[in-house]
């Protein structure tokens, strides 16, 4: 009773909105308004060729609605989004990779913007998805040094060498020989996916696939 009260009151403060439009729903809506679950139905999901992935998949195209919304789940609190996307993403995942994976992991931030943000949000992702799927997640990179966002530098040169030695496998037993899902919340010029995949593959991983969220 005190539970369903508290919703109450929450509902009224903050009125359920749709997690990709921001309209607010209508009572016995869930997350997104009927008009964007029809969008959402009729995306395809994109492929890239990025070496060395076997295929590299995403979700979403990172625009509009879906790009908006998350800049609000990354930057303006909406951490339960996670729940949302990551249903998406394991269904992409079920689909189209399903089989060409034995582990499932995801591209970290650095401590610094751990402790600003509060939360990781591909690590959030990435662990809502392998729950969906019942498939096994490891913690398999890590950060060795805050470096500044990617879209803050000024040419392709310059994304290369920012994410130079910026990531490391922190414990290579767990991907030893094992097919790995990498995951990411944003695919941009790939510079960082194709770093950590490298970096898994010297470490003994015997294939990397690779999904994200959305994708320019
Ligand atoms: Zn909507």
């Amino acid at each position: 009773m005190l539970i369903r009260l508290a919703n109450t009151v929450l509902d009224l403060l903050f009125p359920p909105r749709c997690v990709l439009c921001h309209a607010f729903l209508e009572k016995g809506e869930e997350e997104i308004c009927p008009k964007c679950a029809k969008s959402v139905l009729s995306l395809q999901y994109r492929q890239r060729a990025l070496r060395p992935f076997v295929r590299c998949i995403s979700a979403l195209p990172y625009e509009g609605v879906y790009r908006e919304s998350i800049a609000r789940y990354k930057f303006g609190g909406r951490r339960f989004y996670a729940e949302t996307y990551a249903a998406w993403l394991a269904a992409l995942i079920r689909e189209e990779l399903d089989g060409s994976f034995d582990v499932m992991t995801w591209i970290p931030i650095s401590r610094k913007r751990l402790r600003k943000r509060g939360f990781d949000q591909s690590e959030l992702l990435c662990r809502g998805a392998g729950e969906f799927l019942g498939a096994e997640v490891v913690s398999a990179l890590r950060k060795t040094r805050d470096n500044p966002p990617q879209s803050t530098m000024k040419n392709a040169e310059a994304r290369k060498q920012n994410v130079r030695d910026v990531f490391a496998v922190s414990d290579p037993e767990q991907i030893r020989g094992k097919r790995v899902l990498l995951l990411d919340d944003i695919l941009t010029t790939g510079n960082s996916m194709q770093v950590c995949a490298r970096e898994l593959l010297r470490a003994g991983a015997q294939s990397v696939v690779g999904c994200t969220l959305a994708s320019v």
